[in-house]
């Protein structure tokens, strides 16, 4: 089990959970872009009933390119993206690695969504790459 605990920018909405990490990808899609701000989203994929939330993140509802239902929570105050839910994903939440306290546990084994990237950004050719999102 890991402890994970952090917070959005202006510190109104805190989580924390005691969980298992299932996975942690550098997601080139372009929603995680947008949505971001940034070049890529790096998303830590735990069990959605391990995490606490203190607060009330807004949530934004849209389709994937796959179809599926996701959600992206986010702090109404200062913007920062904390989770996101896909219905492909049954009780998983994935939560943004910015936000984390623990950023020595940041540790990406995958980059997905390659196909979309922005051509200028680095990739580690050390880790498992995906065209689209696998399985
Ligand atoms: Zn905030
Ligand atoms: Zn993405």
């Amino acid at each position: 089990m890991t402890k994970l605990t952090g917070k959005c920018l202006c510190g109104k909405i805190t989580f924390s959970a005691d969980t298992d990490i299932k996975l942690m990808a550098n997601c080139h899609c372009s929603d995680c872009r947008a949505a971001t701000g940034a070049a890529y989203g790096t998303l830590v994929f735990v069990a959605a009933d391990s995490l606490k939330v203190s607060g009330t993140p807004k949530v934004f509802h849209h389709k994937a390119d796959s179809g599926s239902d996701m959600e992206k929570h986010f702090c109404p105050d200062c913007g920062s993206q904390l989770f996101g839910k896909n219905s492909n994903r049954a009780g998983m939440v994935s939560l943004r690695a910015g936000v984390l306290d623990q950023t020595d546990l940041v540790k990406p084994t995958v980059n997905v969504y390659l196909s979309s990237k922005i051509a200028s950004t680095p990739v580690d050719s050390a880790l498992k790459g995906f065209e689209k999102m696998p399985g």
